[in-house]
């Protein structure tokens, strides 16, 4: 039997993390993941991650503009977390090494994404996910965490209530083990899966939901999923919104921008509202039959040169699955399922809960965070 005081189940972003700061904590932690940590789902992140580090901006704002994107249904403390914690968190990904696009000035360049006028979205070109992936393996290998590679889940342990360790199978070998930990922190990711069109790969199948749900946590939310409203129809690969927020038009079958349209509600930012407006709107228009083929175009002939320099992923994809050249003709793209922003209930610190016939509490020993994880920064 192996034993550790910290169990990560999950080596994406999330897990990562995870490891990174408990083991800087001085606990003795594992990292268990089905695929080679590198290769989990967060190295498909393209766009960036939103935080108020410009001179003009603030994390209230951007906190106020995360509630809003929410319909004011986000938890606001989780949020405000989120928000004033996220600017910290940029620096030090800079300082492990994570090599964040720059401006003209030499500072961390921020594009625009979706729901705020703001730039506020660091990024390393259109390979953000991988690049930070990359980076904090290096400081995990570092400080030697102990790395399950290629180990499956199948089971969580209870003993008295608590939550305590887990069954996990080595791949290569069939073998199964039974891991014991003081705590065990579910970072599974999501489930995207479930969902066909999707962005997720085929390794998102929302484990952790079902081996958190099985000893009894609290699942919440689980209705709350978005869609992304620029996804490729061969596929269902996504085109980053960073190709929005940098200015490029969706256009219906007459030729027109129907996200200034007033009757979808868009105002101003128009293309860059947030994501259920927009997804909404492509809906509306395709159903009404303004679409081609089912499917709305994505024109970023106007801002070829940002594309050349910036975007080279989503050129080399709409070229290699839809046969089109962005730079120089629309890209026919359609809503496709995203991210699921609810899961496993946590509260901010990522204690997981149950239902004991009255109400809720914590469930002993088990944890939960990243996407699999529900502490209710998303809303609807
Ligand atoms: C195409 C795409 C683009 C995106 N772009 C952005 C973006 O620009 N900005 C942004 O903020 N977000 C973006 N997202 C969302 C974001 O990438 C994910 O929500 C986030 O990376 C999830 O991280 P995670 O660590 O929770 O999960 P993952 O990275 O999915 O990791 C899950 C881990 O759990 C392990 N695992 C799962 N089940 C088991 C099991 N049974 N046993 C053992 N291990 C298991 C896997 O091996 C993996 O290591 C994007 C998502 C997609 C799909």
């Amino acid at each position: 039997m192996i034993e550790h005081d910290v169990l990560i189940i999950g080596g994406g972003l999330a897990g990562m993390s995870a490891a990174l700061h408990a083991k800087q904590a001085g606990a003795d932690v594992a990292m268990l993941s089905k695929v080679y940590p590198t290769r989990s789902h967060s190295a498909a992140a393209q766009g960036g991650i939103n935080s108020a580090i410009g001179v003009e901006d603030s994390w209230e704002v951007h906190a106020y503009e995360t509630v809003k994107g929410s319909d004011f249904l986000g938890d606001q403390d989780a949020i405000e977390i989120l928000c004033r914690e996220g600017i910290e968190d940029i620096f030090a990904l800079e300082h492990y090494g994570v090599i964040f696009d720059r401006d003209s000035e030499g500072l961390i360049h921020m594009r625009g994404f979706g729901g705020t006028d703001k730039s506020r979205t660091c990024h390393v070109g259109d390979m953000t996910g991988q690049t930070i992936l990359h980076v904090i393996y290096e400081q995990l290998l570092k400080l030697e965490v102990q790395s399950y590679n290629e180990w499956f889940v199948t089971t969580l342990l209870m003993e008295d209530g608590i939550c305590c360790g887990a069954i996990a199978m080595e791949m290569t070998s069939g073998k199964l083990e039974i891991i014991k930990a003081k705590s065990i922190i579910l970072c599974t990711g999501g489930c995207g899966r479930v969902y066909e069109p999707s962005t997720n790969g085929l390794i998102v199948t929302g484990d952790g939901l079902s081996l958190a749900y099985r000893v009894g946590a609290v699942l919440m939310d689980m209705e709350m999923v978005q869609y992304h409203p620029t996804t490729l129809p061969a596929n269902g690969f996504l085109i980053t919104e960073g190709a929005r927020g940098e200015g490029a038009y969706l256009l219906n079958a007459n030729d027109e921008r129907f996200m200034l349209d007033p009757r979808y509600e868009a105002t101003t930012l128009a293309e860059k509202a947030s994501r259920d407006v927009v997804s909404r709107a492509e809906t509306i228009e395709i159903r009404e039959g303004r679409g081609i083929n089912g499917c709305v175009l994505l024109d970023c002939r106007h801002i070829k040169d940002r594309i050349l320099e910036a975007f080279h992923q989503i050129s080399e994809l709409a070229k290699d699955y839809a046969g089109v050249d962005i730079t120089n003709e629309p890209l026919p793209v359609r809503p496709g399922m995203h991210y699921i922003m609810g899961g496993i209930k946590t509260d901010t610190d990522g204690r997981c809960y149950r239902y004991n016939g009255e109400g809720i509490t914590p469930l002993p020993g088990l944890y939960a965070a990243g996407e699999t994880a529900c502490a209710s920064a998303h809303g609807a």
